[in-house]
């Protein structure tokens, strides 16, 4: 690996990596929360939600802003949601892993750009209960823009579509027979093309890792967060979630199940 091989240049990627990810994960929070409430995420200066004042560059720098100001908006002093700096921490973070586990190279901005959408989409799906086609269509085009630079053959390109496939008409059929006995919608149409983006990048063995996890995180979430939200609840944020963890750990857990067959 590249990074590893000199200590200032791992120094510099990380410092601009944290950067970039606080960066994007501000704009993305922003981004997946305008989506949501049917706002332009390109047009329109940000806001105080509270006093609705325009926002100079001085309150907009990540973490800092959030940071040196106490939480507190600059011009009606009322307290700033938490989910700003958290959005900002958590894609830093994750954009700080991407250079960690897969170097300076196409697989890491790729990763970087899938795990971004996976960020958006799952901010609107917390807001509104919606996946916009808008990140799960950005997904696709970042996966075949990378193709060219993926070394793989035709074989493998043809095994990660038919994952698609597989896993999104299952997830599919599964959730039309569970609408049958629940006589309700039991997973949105987002879910299951999220489910189809999943096994795109994942392929046939990570992905089934992923739903697990997803299930499990999925669970949790009702259990403890979103008690209140009744019946309704956003799936979209655990799928990401598992994704996001089979995309850093999805290759070791792939080669230790298949060592079980003596693969
Ligand atoms: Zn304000």
């Amino acid at each position: 690996m590249i990074v590893y091989s000199y200590t200032p240049l791992l120094v510099f990627s990380v410092v601009i990596a944290a950067v970039l990810g606080a960066v994007s994960g501000s704009f993305l929070n922003c981004a997946g929360w305008r989506i949501a409430h049917g706002e332009s995420f390109v047009k329109g200066k940000s806001r105080c939600p509270s006093c609705s004042h325009e926002l100079g560059a001085l309150d907009l720098i990540p973490v800092f802003s959030y940071v040196f100001l106490g939480g507190k908006c600059r011009y009606c002093k009322k307290k700033i949601s938490p989910r700003y700096l958290v959005a900002e921490l958590i894609m830093a973070a994750l954009a700080v892993m991407c250079v960690l586990f897969f170097d300076l190279s196409f697989l890491c901005l790729r990763n970087f750009l899938f795990i971004s959408c996976l960020f958006c989409l799952s901010v609107a799906d917390l807001e509104a209960f919606i996946i916009p086609n808008g990140t799960l269509i950005a997904a696709v085009a970042v996966w075949l823009a990378w193709l060219p630079f993926s070394g793989y053959g035709w074989a493998e390109i043809g095994l990660h579509v038919l994952s698609a496939a597989v896993y999104g008409a299952g997830v599919l059929v599964l959730s039309l027979i569970m609408d049958k006995l629940l006589k309700k919608e039991s997973l949105g149409g987002g879910d299951v093309k999220l489910f189809f983006v999943m096994g795109l990048y994942l392929g046939l063995v990570a992905s089934l890792f992923s739903v697990m996890l997803s299930c499990v995180i999925g669970l949790l979430f009702v259990l403890f967060a979103r008690k209140k939200a009744g019946e309704h609840f956003p799936f979209g944020p655990s799928i990401a979630a598992a994704t996001t963890v089979m995309l850093f750990c999805g290759d070791l857990l792939t080669n230790a199940y298949l060592g079980l067959f003596g693969g």
